[in-house]
């Protein structure tokens, strides 16, 4: 028989954890079925900004613990594990997950996103070797050499300044003809003297046998291509929604996010969505945390027993899964 909680919260980032804080100190029985990289995207991040009570940012090796220790110290119960599939259960959920079957009667999904790929030749090939998405953790093997980051914008420029404290030179390769990043990350980047920014540029190829060696790029304006040298190269080119467990269960939108009402209410009754796995968010680690706070208090009120808006039933789900 499957364990069984009030609130069942999927996820490890801020948005989950905040979300598990609130539905454990309003006295719900909590799990969190945290995945297998606790911290979410933030945990990698060297200096996150931001977040309020912390003017001069903070290291997400700092603050991720301490997101999950508050959780764990007002009740929740965290498990590592990955959410696999949801199936109504009667007028409760049935999560299957990496570790076993879990019951609840509220779920809050708050699964985040992973970084895209490129999708270019030898990406997948020199992945760990020079190819990276963690500037933090990698810059420190590539002293003084020049490295290359894609994109242009909030992530890819936070990323830019963290290795020009660490490499020789950083060079962003930007497929448009703006950054598209906000100010406080723009102006600091143009005027680093170890930063340059090449625009119009779009990275074809990842060159390189058993470490990456350079890029083959095209050069939106002339049609040229060229071969760039570069030690390490780092993609920052946009996030993709990790809601695959959902399949057939719920209409994403375009982009694979979970679509919601204002009160984080899915389509489905009882089930809640927050953080950047949900369509219309704004993708800031504040942002999250407000919307798994929401989504921790939404959940008790239908626990409580309010109406729960436009949400179809466990039941009609389940017969809309069997193409009822
Ligand atoms: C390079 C970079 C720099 C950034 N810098 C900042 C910054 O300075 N300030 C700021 O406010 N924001 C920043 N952000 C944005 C910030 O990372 C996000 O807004 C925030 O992490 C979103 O939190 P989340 O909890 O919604 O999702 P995530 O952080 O993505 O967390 C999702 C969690 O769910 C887990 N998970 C995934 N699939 C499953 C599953 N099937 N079952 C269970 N768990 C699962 C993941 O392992 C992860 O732990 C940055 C992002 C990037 C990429």
């Amino acid at each position: 028989m499957a364990e069984s909680y009030d609130v069942a919260i999927a996820g490890g980032g801020i948005g989950a954890l905040t979300a598990a804080v609130h539905a454990s100190r309003m006295g719900r029985s909590t799990i969190v079925v945290g995945g297998r990289a606790p911290g979410g995207l933030l945990l990698s991040i060297e200096r996150i900004d931001g977040v309020p009570g912390f003017p001069e940012g903070i290291a997400g090796y700092e603050l991720c613990p301490m997101l999950q220790e508050q959780a764990a110290d007002d009740g929740a119960d965290i498990r590592m594990a990955d959410l696999e599939g949801l199936e109504p259960a009667g007028e409760a959920w049935r999560l299957q997950t990496s570790d076993g079957e879990v019951q609840a009667r509220a779920v809050i999904l708050a699964t985040g996103a992973r970084l895209r790929s490129l999708g270019v030749e030898g990406e997948e090939r020199l992945q760990g070797r020079g190819v990276s998405h963690c500037a933090s953790c990698d810059a420190p093997l590539m002293r003084d050499r020049t490295v290359g980051v894609v994109g242009g914008g909030d992530s890819a420029l936070q990323e830019a300044l963290t290795l020009a404290d660490a490499v020789g030179e950083v060079i962003v390769l930007h497929r448009g003809d703006e950054l598209t990043a906000q100010a406080a990350y723009r102006e600091p980047v143009l005027t680093h003297p170890k930063i340059t920014v090449r625009y119009g540029t779009v990275v074809e190829e990842i060159l390189g046998e058993d470490a990456v060696s350079g890029v083959r790029t095209h050069d939106v304006a002339s049609g040229d291509t060229r071969d760039l040298e570069l030690g390490g190269l780092f993609i920052y080119v946009g996030l993709e929604p990790n809601s695959d467990y959902l399949r057939d269960l719920v209409e994403l939108d375009d982009d694979g996010r979970i679509p919601t009402d204002a009160n984080m209410q899915t389509e489905l009754a009882g089930v809640f969505a927050a953080g950047i796995v949900r369509r219309g968010s704004l993708g800031q680690a504040a942002i999250s945390a407000g919307e798994g706070a929401a989504a921790a208090k939404a959940a008790h009120r239908h626990l409580g027993g309010e109406a729960a808006g436009r949400a179809s039933t466990p039941a009609a789900a389940a017969a809309r899964g069997n193409g009822g």
